[in-house]
């Protein structure tokens, strides 16, 4: 039998090929972020592994970002890049093992369904198609690619949804996917009524050239753009600073970042409560957001997440921190597991792109309730 060939040279690929003469004890190390802090998003193809049981040691999973995101994680798989089946997978000793057997010449395996810049491209231009939707282009990554917003909506109050700013959490994509299509659909109820109260500035992906390199946190220029909030700058960070700026332009009044998180097998919101400008209206509007999403999506839960930093320790150079700060407003940052929910596991899938799309339709309950509350 032929050798296996194993590549990563695409779009968000990432692993490097250490040994892969035997099928059965394949050694692979993941690639470090620009930066050389993080890692580890992989994304690899495998190709003459037909019908062949593969066992795929990651070497280096130890030394990744979050150890405690392999314990309980099983990778995905797929041959036809649409669905993703999760597989068995090991953690031991600080080596990652994932055994499959592909039915088809050419297998994918990847940390999370990935979601590529073409795909990105696709959302934006179905966006635009929408009669009800404009892009406006912010600004140029440092790579060079175009940062562009979608703009929708007609009312006062101004609400900004940003997602991929840590390029290897590809479910935020899958969440905006269906967020956007929701948002836009002229007959639906609940999307005309939010459209009327608020204008809406979405930004659907904040690192482009972070995912198309295969990274998990960082832009190309190593920095973590969640970090970067306090003092963007263009060398740095123009990703931040672009926005930023058109933040500060529009203002904001509800401001919710979507991420995932490696560990946490759980679907949860982490808010602002250790800023300066706290106040029992921004604890009263969190907490009704909260409660009115997992009123709306039993895949949305109050009790596991982030503990709360002690008050006014803020870390001011992130997202949600920031811009509550600034703008005395609602922001939030939306997490979303790697795995699966524990509440209601998905033992073929695990925590899959369809579910993420769910989860985006299903915050436009949630916004509304707030609504009134803004301002
Ligand atoms: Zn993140």
């Amino acid at each position: 039998m032929s050798d296996l060939r194993i590549s990563a040279a695409f779009d968000s690929g990432n692993i490097d090929v250490i040994d892969a003469s035997s099928p059965d004890g394949v050694h692979l190390r993941i690639r470090k972020d620009a930066g050389d802090e993080h890692l580890q998003w992989f994304h690899f193809q495998v190709a003459g592994a037909r019908g062949r049981p593969l066992t795929l040691h990651i070497d280096n999973a130890g030394e990744c970002s979050y150890p405690k995101g392999w314990e309980g994680y099983r990778a995905c798989a797929s041959v036809d890049r649409r669905h993703w089946r999760r597989v068995p997978t090991t953690y031991e000793d600080g080596v990652l093992t994932i055994h499959h057997v592909p039915e088809a010449d050419l297998c994918w395996f990847a940390y999370f369904a990935p979601f590529s810049l073409e795909q990105n491209l696709d959302l934006l231009a179905s966006c635009q198609a929408s009669p009800l939707a404009s892009i406006e282009r912010l600004g140029d990554t440092a790579d060079g690619r175009p940062l562009d917003k979608v703009v929708f909506g007609e009312g006062a109050l101004q609400v900004w949804v940003i997602a991929r700013q840590h390029p290897g959490e590809s479910m935020a994509s899958w969440w905006m996917e269906g967020f956007l299509g929701r948002m836009l659909d002229p007959d639906d109820a609940l999307a005309r009524v939010l459209r009327d109260a608020a204008t809406f500035h979405v930004v659907p992906h904040m690192n482009p050239d972070g995912s198309f390199r295969g990274h998990l946190r960082c832009n190309a220029t190593g920095a973590n753009l969640n970090r970067e909030w306090h003092e963007p700058t263009v060398e740095r960070s123009p990703e931040v600073l672009h926005v930023r700026n058109a933040m500060d332009d529009t203002g904001v009044d509800l401001c919710l970042d979507v991420h995932g998180d490696e560990a946490l097998p759980y679907n949860f919101i982490a808010g602002s409560e250790a800023i300066p400008g706290w106040t029992q209206r921004l604890a009263r509007l969190l907490d009704a957001f909260k409660a009115e999403y997992a009123k709306a999506t039993p895949d949305f839960q109050t009790t596991y997440g982030y503990p709360v930093a002690p008050a006014g320790k803020a870390n001011m150079t992130m997202c949600t921190n920031q811009v509550a700060q600034r703008f005395d407003c609602l922001a939030m940052t939306l997490e979303m597991p790697f795995k699966d929910n524990a509440d209601l596991p998905d033992p073929i899938y695990g925590w899959s792109p369809e579910r993420c799309g769910h989860l985006g339709r299903a915050v436009l309950g949630p916004m509304a309730a707030v609504l009134s509350e803004l301002r």
